[in-house]
């Protein structure tokens, strides 16, 4: 038997990144909210998990957006706006890149680690240092780096200003940093730095972090990648000592502290719709709940397979989701260690291990398992205490496109996650020249089944559709509304506009809940 609840102003679907931010937003500006999250605690991709005497990090390497006091970044404002406390753990480089040789490379040098290398870049932070640093490496690059980061700068004030819940009002304030993004607005990264003369060696350690959108070079906005590289170069990245778990837990605390309601193990089955539009939801098949307007984390591909009724679905936005690729599928190998880092003999926090540093090659490669590509970090480089004494945790991270597990049989699943660990933490030891292997104390595998049982997103992929040149951050910006599928009905958090990560899906989740609370004051 259904049974009939309250109306609330606001149900928020889903508590990612994004609907903790939205349901925040809307509990702090008086409007009665319901958050559902069908799990047993909030975050997403944002937790933690326990294994033996490990708390491990699901997902974070890097938070761009903290900032220093004097210039807080996007993240750190939005934590500050909430009054949601966190304590951020600064990082104070950025990426160490390692291409080991190919046996032809008659440019490869052995490294600190005795290992025979096409590339070894360690990046520090900051404009400058980083760009003295790409000189050395590459010289004669100094000068087109400087300049790309003169562009970063103008970038990302135009996308703070385009960021505004209200979308002409940001265009209008964009404009003022608008002649160097219109230049380059429909141009790849790849033909940005060509523009700029910088050189193709350079470009390729410049352009280390594709990966953290999963877009290569060709494809890749250069307006977006600049304005996304100035969060991790300008003035660092961070993460909080307790795990994502821990900015997670403040954000639900802002919303009970506020008067929302948070349901966990609640899981949205159904969305209720009354004159063709969204009016409540059915939680996990037994509960009605009926709202005003509705923000949705989960995601659209999700949601218009199993939410509504066929009838209910707007043509135009099935046909959007249709077009748009998958984004990029991550598989993680969290490594609990019985010995310390300097026992491991680690020396950074993350490495970007790649077979080719070309992000077009590397992309292309990705499309089956296992490329080679793997990014080892070590949070005891940043969180000395976050094991217990004489241990340490690793996290080894590689990525594919497309439905890679599509030739994998169920009786194979064990078999075939264990081979890809294998050579992910073979992959490691080789190009690192360590031991991992016998030092294992407790070890979990997440495929791309994983994370799609956990966050129900086509192929587990936690960053969305791709943002190809056609259906970029721009473009996306500007068709928000348009993109939406009902007038009270908003989406939030990695499908959106600005794509994966932690700043880009709370500040979706903190767009749509402003334009709720605009909509709901003005009557609608
Ligand atoms: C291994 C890994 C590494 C990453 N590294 C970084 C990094 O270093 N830096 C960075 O910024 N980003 C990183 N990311 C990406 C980042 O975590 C995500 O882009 C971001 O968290 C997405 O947030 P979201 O708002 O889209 O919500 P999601 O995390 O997708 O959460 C959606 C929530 O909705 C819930 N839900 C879905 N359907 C329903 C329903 N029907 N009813 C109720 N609840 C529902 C799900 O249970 C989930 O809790 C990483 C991700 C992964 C997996």
């Amino acid at each position: 038997m259904v049974k009939q609840l309250k109306q609330y102003d606001v149900i928020v679907i889903g508590a990612g990144n994004g609907g903790l931010a939205a349901a925040a937003t809307c509990a702090k500006a008086g409007l009665s909210t319901l958050l559902l999250e069908r799990h047993n605690i909030p975050g997403g991709s944002a937790s933690s998990f326990v294994r033996g005497r490990f708390e491990f990090e699901p997902s974070l390497h890097e938070l761009s957006g903290i900032g220093t006091p004097e210039e807080p970044g996007m993240v750190e404002e939005m934590f500050n706006r909430l009054g949601a406390e966190v304590d951020w753990c600064k990082h104070e480089s950025t990426f160490r890149l390692i291409v080991p040789a190919k046996e032809d490379d008659t440019d490869a040098f052995v490294n600190e680690n005795g290992v025979r290398v096409s590339v070894d870049a360690r990046m520090p932070v900051g404009f400058e240092a980083f760009s003295r640093k790409l000189d050395e490496l590459v010289p004669g690059s100094y000068e087109s780096a400087m300049k790309a980061f003169d562009l970063a700068e103008k970038m990302y004030k135009a996308f703070d200003a385009l960021g505004d819940g209200d979308n002409m009002g940001g265009i209008f304030k964009a404009l003022k940093y608008m002649p160097d993004v219109m230049r380059m607005v429909s141009h790849t990264l790849q033909e940005g730095l060509d523009a700029l003369g910088m050189p193709k060696k350079a470009q390729d350690i410049f352009n280390t972090y594709w990966c953290y959108m999963g877009v290569p070079a060709s494809k890749f906005d250069f307006c977006y990648y600049m304005a996304m590289l100035h969060g991790y170069i300008k003035n660092g990245t961070g993460i909080p000592k307790l795990r994502s778990h821990e900015m997670s837990l403040a954000i639900d605390k802002v919303i009970r502290d506020n008067g929302g309601d948070i349901w966990y193990n609640s899981e949205v089955t159904k969305i209720i719709t009354k004159d063709g539009k969204p009016a409540g939801v059915v939680v996990n098949g037994s509960k009605e709940v009926y709202g005003k307007r509705f923000i949705c984390n989960a995601s659209p591909n999700f949601v218009w397979n199993d939410l509504f009724d066929k009838k209910d679905i707007p043509q135009k936005q099935l046909q959007m989701t249709n077009a748009r690729d998958v984004a990029v599928s991550l598989t993680t190998v969290y490594l609990g260690m019985n010995r310390t880092k300097e026992e491991l003999g680690i020396t950074d926090y993350s490495v970007f291990i790649a077979p080719t540093s070309d992000s077009d090659k590397q992309y292309a490669a990705c499309h089956d398992f296992f490329s080679g590509y793997c990014i080892i970090n070590c949070l005891n480089e940043i969180i000395p205490d976050c094991t217990p004494k004489g241990t340490s945790q690793l996290f080894l991270t590689t990525m594919t496109f497309g439905d890679v597990m599509r030739d994998i049989r169920p009786q194979d699943y064990k078999k075939f996650k264990t081979k890809v660990a294998k050579d992910m933490i073979e992959t490691c030891e080789k190009a690192l020249n360590i031991s991992i292997m016998p030092y294992i104390e407790e070890i979990e595998i997440a495929l791309p089944p994983t994370f799609s049982r956990y966050l129900n997103t086509p192929h587990g992929t936690p960053y969305g559709y791709m943002l190809n040149m056609w259906d970029s951050m721009i473009p996306r910006t500007v068709q928000f509304i348009g993109d939406q599928p009902f007038e009270n009905f908003l989406f939030c958090g990695a499908s959106q506009e600005r794509g994966d990560g932690y700043g880009c899906a709370y500040h979706t989740g903190e767009k749509a809940a402003k334009l709720t609370i605009k909509a709901l004051k003005e009557g609608k």
